[in-house]
């Protein structure tokens, strides 16, 4: 994939594109206090004096959040430094009481890595990380409940956050998409950040800039903040791209500042100019030493790891003979992935495949269903693919089946017991209905005998109805074909 070009009046552009995400880490407390992190609590219920920012507290890092950084480290394929400090980052705001928030600066926890990324045409790109630090999240000014006032909810200040940093090497919108989804899928196995960009435990800030085709360097790039979702994200940089190109070809320039991308309009605008931009004045934050991790951490860290997606893909096709469009689609989410494992174990995992990506995803769709709720488990949608390999039902009947176990929940072995709905392999059985149905059919037989050969079908059709849908269709076809053929 070359990455999207834009043919401009004086030539071919390129987008250069990287991204800053900022992600909740999942953990029961705060990152520097003991409050609860749970969301949908009651407005500032979760505060503590030192979310609060009140004089003289002080904060106690968690070691579960240092924990939920390393392990997401260790997932970006990073460095983990052993050696990192926290870091003031000064700026006055309503929602942020202690007119600063902590954060890394210099030293962050986890230093360069990199995404493996799938793309449509079936091609893999490697991102770069460039680095990812954690800090404290801040609250939230809420200014939509009054007309005149706004209120502050500090249940969210002081929750951990990780801000990944790539490196600018995305070249189109789909590339961006990509990696969010990879991103999120990513946490999400590993337990450390569960992914909602709608609900703001994920946020992206996208950077966009362009460039001649074969040009050196970077140009201005303009920032766009918290977009909160990964069709967003892709919009805007396709947006913000086309914007750029314009005002560089109609003789403008392109100034550095921060916008914000209007998901209604599909466009953005201008939040603030360069002359604004904030000086945070960094500086080592007195109140925490430097954190020091030592190898036996990192060791144990490495040893709670669970397989990763890439990993989990590059096995199924491996080791299950899936195609690398069906692992992709199966390993996205680590319970679907175990919930297929477990379902095709000691089966023909490609055809489990099949069943899952067809029938029983629309069977999930249709009742709106998730997968734990699921009334088919995966060992009983293993039993019904075994039960057509093994020629025991056929095809046809097996979807009926699959719509009983989707109702009931049931076994499908017993499904087929109590129903009778075995498949009849006896040729000598399926004969006679093939007599049955010749005989009541003598013009359609002189029809087929005068040239008529498409009736085939028909009366296929009519002695697995006559069958009622249970004589095997391989043995219909054959035996039929040589009583209309007079043979
Ligand atoms: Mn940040």
């Amino acid at each position: 994939m070359t990455g999207m070009i834009i043919n401009g009046k004086t030539g071919d552009w390129e987008v250069i594109c990287g991204l800053e995400i900022h992600c909740q880490i999942i953990s029961k407390s705060k990152i520097f206090s003991g409050a609860s992190t749970h969301y949908g609590s009651d407005p500032n219920e979760n505060v503590s004096f030192v979310d609060a920012g009140m004089p003289g507290m002080l904060p106690t890092l968690n070691e579960y959040c240092v924990r939920q950084a390393v392990k997401t480290g260790l997932g970006l394929n990073a460095k983990i430094n052993k050696y990192s400090e926290f870091a003031r980052k000064n700026y006055f705001y309503a929602d942020l009481p202690q007119g600063y928030q902590i954060s890394q600066f210099k030293y962050p926890i986890v230093g360069e890595g990199f995404v493996e990324i799938d793309l449509e045409d079936g091609s893999s790109k490697k991102i770069g990380i460039e680095r990812l630090h954690i800090e404290q999240d801040a609250g939230k000014s809420i200014h939509d409940i009054s007309p005149t006032k706004s209120f502050i909810d500090l249940n969210r200040a002081g929750v951990g956050l990780m801000e990944i940093v790539t490196k600018p090497d995305f070249r189109s919108p789909e590339e961006a998409g990509a990696f969010l989804r990879k991103l999120r899928s990513i946490v999400r196995y590993l337990g450390t950040c569960d992914g909602n960009m709608d609900e703001g435990s994920m946020r992206c800030d996208v950077n966009v800039s362009v460039r001649k085709v074969g040009e050196d360097g970077y140009r201005t790039r303009n920032e766009m903040k918290n977009v909160n979702s990964v069709k967003f994200v892709m919009q805007a940089i396709d947006y913000e791209a086309r914007r750029h190109v314009e005002t560089y070809e109609n003789g403008g320039m392109i100034e550095q500042e921060t916008r914000l991308f209007d998901p209604i309009k599909g466009e953005t605008r201008v939040m603030r100019k360069k002359e604004f931009a904030h000086d945070y004045r960094y500086f080592p934050e007195p109140d925490l030493l430097p954190l020091v991790l030592d190898d036996a951490f990192i060791q144990e860290v490495k040893d709670e790891m669970v397989e990763l997606p890439d990993a989990k893909r590059r096995r199924f096709v491996a080791e299950l003979g899936l195609t690398p469009y069906d692992a992709s689609v199966l390993c996205e989410d680590r319970k679907t992935a175990e919930w297929f494992e477990k379902a095709a174990r000691g089966h023909d995992a490609k055809k489990v495949a099949n069943w899952m990506m067809g029938d029983f995803f629309a069977m999930l769709n249709e009742k709106k269903i998730s997968l734990e709720e699921s009334p088919i488990t995966p060992e009983n949608l293993g039993k019904l693919v075994e039960l057509v390999t093994t020629n025991v039902i056929n095809g046809k009947t097996a979807k009926d089946v699959f719509a009983i176990m989707a109702e009931s929940g049931e076994n499908p072995e017993k499904i087929v017991d109590e129903k009778g709905l075995k498949q009849v392999t006896d040729s000598g059985e399926i004969e006679k209905i093939i007599d049955a149905v010749i005989a009541d059919n003598q013009d359609n037989v002189a029809a087929y005998r005068a040239g008529k050969v498409a009736l085939m079908g028909w009366f296929v059709g009519q002695v697995m109805k006559a069958s009622k849908g249970k004589a095997n269709p391989g043995m219909v076809n054959q035996l039929l074909k040589a009583k209309l053929d007079g043979k």
